[in-house]
């Protein structure tokens, strides 16, 4: 079976800078080192760092000194405001493209347009970007929270980086009748675009596609849910353990791609597996 790894995936800009600041603060800032939620999407990586002596938090009642770890997707900056209070070191590991999101819902609000972001309302990117965004944003998932929205004079639009470019253009369609004016800012990253045409096309020319990552990861399920569009034999897997033999009756050739939060050793141990079967 030949086995053929997308152009690209894996590890994205934003993960690799997160990670490298949480590691470089190993030794060198006030212990214990905490993120703020897991650092990226991936129990494997978050394992990895909890060796190293970095640990998780959910909240930052859960933490008294020490530092504290922002990580890529951002938050709310009153977060920040009270760790900093609390006299925690902060390290803000926020991904400089969430940031520009972050800003952007801002200046929409600066510049009087009633906000609208796409993306999924519970993720912490989202969460974050609303804050900034101000108490009158809204946060459309579906075409269908679209089609609910009531008409607008000024309406701008800021996106969550991993949505896809087809839910902006769905959204914008059906905002454009409801409005007199509409600034888009797409904020979508030009990482996971990359990565979600490359799944795209490896599946549609692969027998079977596997899709590496956590499974709590949003870009990483909706690259699995690409692939499946596409490719009905796509399986979504944190790690090598999880290959079925069966998955490869009948099978030439084997795609194998992953989202922006997964290792590249999880890959290599995944290509390696599924070459030996
Ligand atoms: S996917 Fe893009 S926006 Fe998200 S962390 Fe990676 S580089 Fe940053």
């Amino acid at each position: 079976m030949k086995v053929e790894v997308a152009e690209h995936a894996g590890y994205c800009y934003g993960v690799e800078r997160a990670l490298k600041l949480a590691q470089e603060a190993v030794g060198k800032l006030p212990e214990p080192i905490c993120t703020l939620g897991p650092i990226i999407h991936n129990p494997q990586v978050v394992g990895w760092l909890k060796d190293k002596g970095i640990s998780s938090v959910d909240s930052l009642d859960s933490i008294d000194k020490g530092t504290i770890i922002i990580r890529s997707h951002g938050v709310d900056p009153t977060v920040k405001t009270a760790a900093k209070e609390k006299g925690l070191e902060v390290v803000d590991a926020t991904c400089p493209f969430v940031k520009k999101a972050q800003h952007c819902g801002r200046k929409l609000v600066e510049e009087g347009y009633d906000p609208v972001i796409i993306g999924e309302r519970n993720h912490p990117e989202v969460i974050g970007i609303l804050a900034y965004a101000g108490g009158n944003a809204v946060v459309v998932e579906t075409i269908d929270d679209a089609k609910r929205l009531h008409d607008f004079d000024k309406v701008g639009i800021v996106v969550q980086t991993t949505q896809p470019i087809e839910n902006l253009k769905k959204v914008v369609n059906e905002l454009i009748p409801k409005a007199t004016e509409i600034k888009i800012f797409n904020t979508i990253c030009n990482a996971t675009v990359k990565r979600q045409i490359a799944a795209r096309n490896l599946a549609k020319k692969t027998d079977v596609i596997l899709v590496i990552g956590g499974k709590n990861s949003a870009n990483t399920t909706r690259l699995a849910q690409i692939c499946q569009d596409v490719n009905q034999r796509t399986y979504h897997i944190e790690t090598a353990s999880e290959i079925k033999k069966e998955w490869f009756d009948n099978t030439n050739i084997v795609g194998v791609t992953a989202g922006a939060s997964t290792p590249s050793w999880i890959i290599d141990e995944v290509v390696s597996v599924v070459s030996d079967i």
